[in-house]
C-alpha cells in the first residue's frame, strides 16, 4: 500500500508510523516526491487499510492493486530518475549506451569507447561473461575483460555496464561496473535477482525471450524488494514465429510499461533485430515511442567481431544514429543526455581538441587569456583592461568561437578565459550562459565591464567621402543606426565579427570599404579612424566573465558576488520560494535570467546573480536551503563584481 503522509507530519509521528507498519510485517520505503512524501509499505502482512489511515500524520492510504508493488506507478507516480556515472537516467532524458557485444581485448574496448564517446554516447557496454547459445562460441574474457572495460570507461568519462550471469560473480564484478546487466536468459533467475538486488547498484533488467510484461515487472519487483532502487527495464525483442528478424521488438511494451511503472524503459534494437540494417530505424522508432534510452552494439570491425557481428553497427552508422536521435528527441520532448565536458586526463577526447602547453600557474610567468574574436575584439580590450591592473604579463589568445575559449581553459592551454555575458542595450549572450552549464570544471572567477564605443575605420588612404560600403557584426551595425542613416549613400553589410571586419578592410586595401569597431582595433591593423563615437546610445556597456579551471583558481578573497543556476519544480510558488530563501538571508538579487532547458520545451533554468552577504555561513545556509527547493543547483562562481561605475 501507499501511505501518503500529511505535509506537516512531525519526525516523531513518522518514526511511530514506521514502527507501526514494520511491526505488522511490512517493509517500509520512504519516497520524497515533489508534491508529497509517501511510505511505500509492502509485505505479506494483512491489515485493514482503515487502521493505517487513522494513524497520526497519515493523509490517506492507497492500496496497490498490482502484484508488482514497488515497481508500479501506484507506488510512485513520478518517473524514477537516478544518476549513472555523470549522467542521469530517466525523466525527459534519452540516454545512449553503446559498445561491443563482448570485450575482445584491451585495445579493442579502448577503440570502442573512443567511438562511443566521440559520437555522443554516455555509457559503455561490453560483455565479459557471455551467455552464448552454443558452448563452443566465445564465452568472454571474464575478469580481464571487466578490467579493460573499466579502464576504457574511465579514460573517456563513460559509465560502464556489463552482464552478470551468476550470483557468484557479484564480488568480482562490483568493483568494475556501474550498472549490472541481467540478460534475457536470466530474467527469471530469482537467486540472481535477489543477490544483485541486495547490492543496491543500478541494474538493467532485460525482458526474457518469452516473458509477458507482467512477468518482466515481477522480476523487477524481485530486484526492488531486495534493495535495488535504480532499475532500468530493457525491451530487447521477444520470440515469435517470425524468422526474418532475430526476435520481434515489442514496441508497444514501451508505452504499456511506462504507464504501469515509474521505472525507465530502454530498448535494445541490436538484439531485437539481429541485423545492423534494422538497428537504426528500429532504434529511432523506440525513441519516438517514448523509450528513455537505447543500448546498441557497435564494433570497429563488425565482420570480424567475436560475437554478434551481423547486428553490430559500423562506427559511422552509430554516429548517424546519434545524429538522428539528436534531431528526433526534441520532437518527442526529450533531451539527449551528454557527458559534461570534464578536465583533461578524465577525457582524452577533450585534451586533443586544443593543443599547446599548459600554463605554469606561477604568478610571475605570463598568463595566457583566451578570448573570442579577432585581435582587437571588444573581448580583448576588456581582458587587457581587467588584467592590466595586475603586475603579471598577459598573452591574449584569439579563438574563433566561444566554445574554444572554454576548451582552451579546460585543457590548460590558457590560464584564464573571458566571455561576454551581457550587453546593457541588447541583453544576455545566451550561448555563453549555456556553455557555462556544459563545463562544470570551469568557474567564473571574475567580472569586468567596458563601454562599447564604436568607430568607423577605413584604410589609411580612405576618407568619409571615399566610403561606399560599411561592414560590421550585426549588433555593431544596429548600435550605430542613426549615424548610418545619415549616410544613405552607403551600403551596409553584416560581417561575422567586429574586429574581423577591420582585418577584412585591411586585407581588401579598398578605400571605398569601412568597418565599425572599437578605435583600438585601428591601431592593431594599422588602419585609419574616420569617425569616433558613432554609436547612437553612449550608455552602451558589455559585461564579461573571467573563467578559470576550478582546480587552478583560488576564490577571490574580496568576492562580493555569486552566480548560481538551478531549475525549480513545476508547482505554484516554486520560484517565489527560492527568492524567499535569498531574501531571508539578505542576499541582494542583482540579476535573474531564465533560459530554456534544451529538449524540455517551456521549462527553464534560472541564472541568479546575488550580492554576497557579510557572513559566509549566511551564504552556505542559503545554498543548502536552495538545494532542497531546486533541481540541478550549481554555483558557477564567486567573484569581485564590477557593476558599480
Ligand atoms: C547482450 O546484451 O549482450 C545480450 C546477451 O542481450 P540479451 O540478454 O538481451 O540477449
Ligand atoms: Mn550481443
Amino acid at each position: 500500500m501507499v501511505v501518503v503522509l500529511d505535509k506537516d507530519i512531525t519526525a516523531r509521528e513518522k518514526d511511530d508510523l514506521r514502527a507501526f507498519l514494520t511491526e505488522r510485517g511490512f517493509q517500509v520505503r520512504e519516497v520524497v516526491g515533489e508534491d508529497e512524501t509517501i511510505f511505500g509499505a509492502v509485505g505479506s502482512g494483512g491489515i485493514d487499510h482503515r487502521e493505517v489511515a487513522m494513524q497520526a500524520g497519515v493523509a490517506r492510504v492507497v492500496p496497490i492493486s498490482k502484484p508488482y508493488k514497488l515497481a508500479s506507478r501506484e507506488f510512485k507516480r513520478s518517473d524514477s530518475v537516478f544518476p549513472v556515472g555523470s549522467v542521469k537516467v530517466g525523466g525527459n532524458r534519452v540516454v545512449i549506451i553503446g559498445g561491443p557485444c563482448a570485450v575482445e581485448s584491451r585495445d579493442h574496448i579502448l577503440e570502442c569507447a573512443d567511438i562511443v564517446a566521440a559520437a555522443g554516447g554516455v555509457i559503455l557496454r561490453g560483455g565479459a561473461f557471455k551467455p552464448r547459445t552454443s558452448p563452443y562460441s566465445f564465452q568472454g574474457l571474464g575478469r580481464e575483460g571487466l578490467q579493460y572495460l573499466r579502464e576504457a570507461g574511465d579514460r573517456y568519462g563513460l559509465a560502464v555496464i556489463s552482464e552478470i550471469v551468476s550470483p557468484l560473480q557479484v564480488p568480482e564484478m562490483r568493483d568494475f561496473v556501474d550498472v549490472f546487466q541481467i540478460g534475457a536468459r536470466n530474467m527469471q533467475n530469482y537467486e540472481l535477482l535477489k543477490t544483485v538486488g541486495a547490492e543496491r547498484y543500478p541494474v538493467m533488467l532485460k525482458r526474457g525471450l518469452a516473458a509477458t510484461i507482467e512477468e518482466w515487472l515481477m522480476a523487477a519487483e524481485y530486484l526492488l524488494a531486495h534493495g535495488a532502487e535504480d532499475v532500468i527495464l530493457c525491451e530487447r525483442g521477444i520470440r515469435t514465429f517470425e524468422t526474418y528478424t532475430r526476435n520481434s521488438l515489442d514496441i508497444s511494451s514501451i508505452p504499456v510499461v511506462k504507464k504501469l511503472s515509474h521505472l525507465p524503459v530502454f530498448v535494445d534494437p541490436s538484439h531485437a533485430t539481429g541485423l545492423r540494417d534494422q538497428v537504426i530505424p528500429v532504434g529511432l522508432a523506440a525513441i519516438a515511442a517514448g523509450a528513455d534510452g537505447l543500448i546498441v552494439e557497435v564494433h570497429p570491425d563488425p565482420p570480424n567481431a567475436a560475437s554478434d557481428g551481423p547486428q553490430s553497427l559500423y562506427p559511422e552508422q552509430f554516429e548517424k544514429l546519434m545524429r538522428d536521435i539528436e534531431a528526433l528527441s526534441p520532437v518527442v520532448g526529450r533531451e539527449v543526455a551528454r557527458l559534461p565536458v570534464r578536465m583533461p586526463g578524465g577525457s582524452a577526447g577533450v585534451a586533443t581538441l586544443v593543443s599547446g602547453m599548459p600554463d605554469t600557474a606561477t604568478p610571475d610567468s605570463p598568463l595566457t587569456v583566451a578570448f573570442q574574436g579577432a585581435r582587437g575584439a571588444y573581448s580583448e580590450i576588456a581582458l587587457l583592461r581587467h588584467f592590466d591592473e595586475g603586475a603579471r604579463e598577459i598573452v591574449p589568445r584569439s579563438c574563433d568561437r566561444f566554445r574554444q575559449v572554454f576548451e582552451a581553459v579546460l585543457s590548460g592551454e590558457a590560464g584564464c578565459g573571458i566571455i561576454p555575458l551581457e550587453n546593457s542595450l541588447m541583453g544576455s549572450i545566451h550561448e555563453n550562459y549555456d556553455l557555462l552549464l556544459q563545463y562544470p570544471d570551469i568557474r567564473v572567477t571574475g567580472e569586468t565591464h567596458i563601454r562599447i564605443e564604436h568607430s568607423l575605420i577605413g584604410t589609411p588612404d580612405s576618407s568619409l567621402e571615399s566610403i561606399r560600403t560599411v561592414i560590421s557584426q550585426a549588433p555593431g551595425i544596429e548600435q550605430c543606426r542613426d549615424f548610418l542613416d545619415s549616410h544613405p549613400e552607403w551600403t551596409v553589410q553584416p560581417y561575422y565579427d567586429t574586429a574581423g571586419s577591420v582585418a577584412h578592410v585591411r586585407d581588401a586595401a579598398d578605400p571605398t570599404l569601412a568597418a565599425i569597431a572599437n578605435a583600438r582595433t585601428a591601431e592593431f591593423y594599422g588602419m585609419k579612424i574616420l569617425r569616433q563615437g558613432i554609436e547612437t546610445n553612449p550608455r552602451n556597456y558589455t559585461r564579461f566573465a573571467i573563467l578559470a579551471r576550478e582546480d587552478r583558481s583560488t576564490p577571490a578573497a574580496d568576492a562580493d558576488m555569486a552566480t548560481l543556476v538551478f531549475s525549480t519544480p513545476d508547482k505554484p510558488g516554486a520560484l517565489y520560494e527560492c527568492m524567499r530563501i535569498l531574501a531571508e538571508r539578505e542576499l541582494n538579487l542583482k540579476k535573474l535570467e531564465s533560459r530554456p532547458i534544451l529538449g524540455q520545451p517551456w521549462r527553464y533554468m534560472f541564472y541568479v546573480d546575488v550580492e554576497l552577504p557579510g557572513s559566509e555561513t549566511q551564504f552556505a545556509e542559503a545554498f543548502a536551503a536552495l538545494e532542497a527547493e531546486t533541481h540541478d543547483l550549481r554555483l558557477l562562481g564567486t567573484f569581485k563584481g564590477s557593476r558599480g561605475f
